[in-house]
């Protein structure tokens, strides 16, 4: 049986073999994603444990799953993060353990360390059904039901017994699961002015989409699998990385950087030619 992460990294795997210019950060990509499957299988596999939900009192697993991922990053990661990577492979270091704790309670989206370990841990808290404890979050429709994680990603796929041509979902960016959610409303403030609303495309990503909205000045990728079944919304958002360039360039700010921020290692996404947008309504696609 395929499970989630063989899903993720065999579609980081096939795009990384396609000669586009984010094929650096998807190779890289990829290892992180088995890095992060083997966290979590490193959960699974102990036998005495089950995760609390309150990361204070299961740090001291937590921390100590992440060797493996530290090591694959100092080996295959950019200059910067690689460095970081071995300072934090010194066993004296205790960096870690307080990063973990406060990007449980108040998350930021440029943690990466921190965000690439509790992804897998928060995601075995939903199959161990542990209720996630001691997070300062807001909440509301916005946030995700389960841990109060914001929205990485946006897709839209179909129902059986559903009128519309594709619901809306949006994936959590911390325990990776999905939540229904209205189709018109932007993710980031809740505006649902059609005029406020709308979306840019490029050809070069036929299936994605920046959703974006122009209240708040925010946005998010819309991964349509309406359009085409076989992408994995994560890592499709993640491919689309010029996209962000784009959007960037016309005053966005996107809700939730993914992992491997474009922001912080602009150098895997090599400039090009800005993508032909077309500004649509969101009721007329
Ligand atoms: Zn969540
Ligand atoms: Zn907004």
């Amino acid at each position: 049986m395929s499970t989630f992460w063989d899903k993720q990294i065999a579609r980081a795997d096939l795009l990384a073999g396609e000669s586009s210019g984010s094929k650096e950060l998807l190779g890289f990509y990829a290892q992180l994603l088995r890095a992060q499957q083997e966290i979590y299988e490193s959960f699974r596999g102990l036998r005495d444990w089950l995760p609390s939900g309150d990361l204070e009192s299961d740090l001291p697993v937590v921390h100590s799953s992440m060797r493996g991922l530290l090591e694959r990053v100092a080996r295959n990661g950019p200059e910067s993060l690689a460095g970081e990577a071995q300072a934090l492979l010194n066993p004296d270091s205790n960096v870690m353990a307080t990063e973990l704790l406060s990007y449980w309670r108040s998350p930021l989206d440029t943690q990466f360390f921190a965000k690439a370990v509790l992804q897998p841990y928060a995601r075995w808290l939903v199959e161990t059904k542990a209720m996630p404890v001691g997070r300062e979050l807001a909440g509301g429709e916005r946030t995700c039901p389960f841990c109060g994680g914001r929205p990485q990603v946006s897709f839209l796929q179909s129902r059986q017994g559903s009128a519309e041509s594709g619901n809306r979902d949006l994936l959590c960016a911390m325990c990776l699961t999905s939540w229904e959610f209205r189709r018109v409303v932007c993710a980031s403030c809740g505006e649902e002015r059609p005029a406020k609303l709308g979306y840019f495309h490029s050809p070069e990503f036929d299936h994605i989409r920046i959703e974006a909205c122009d209240s708040c000045k925010h946005y998010i990728k819309g991964v349509d699998l309406t359009r085409f079944g076989l992408a994995v919304p994560l890592v499709d958002e993640l491919y689309a990385a010029p996209l962000d360039l784009w959007a960037h360039e016309h005053g966005y700010t996107k809700i939730e950087l993914n992992l491997i921020g474009i922001k912080k290692w602009p150098h895997f996404v090599p400039p090009r030619r800005p993508p032909r947008t077309a500004h649509v309504n969101f009721r007329e696609i």
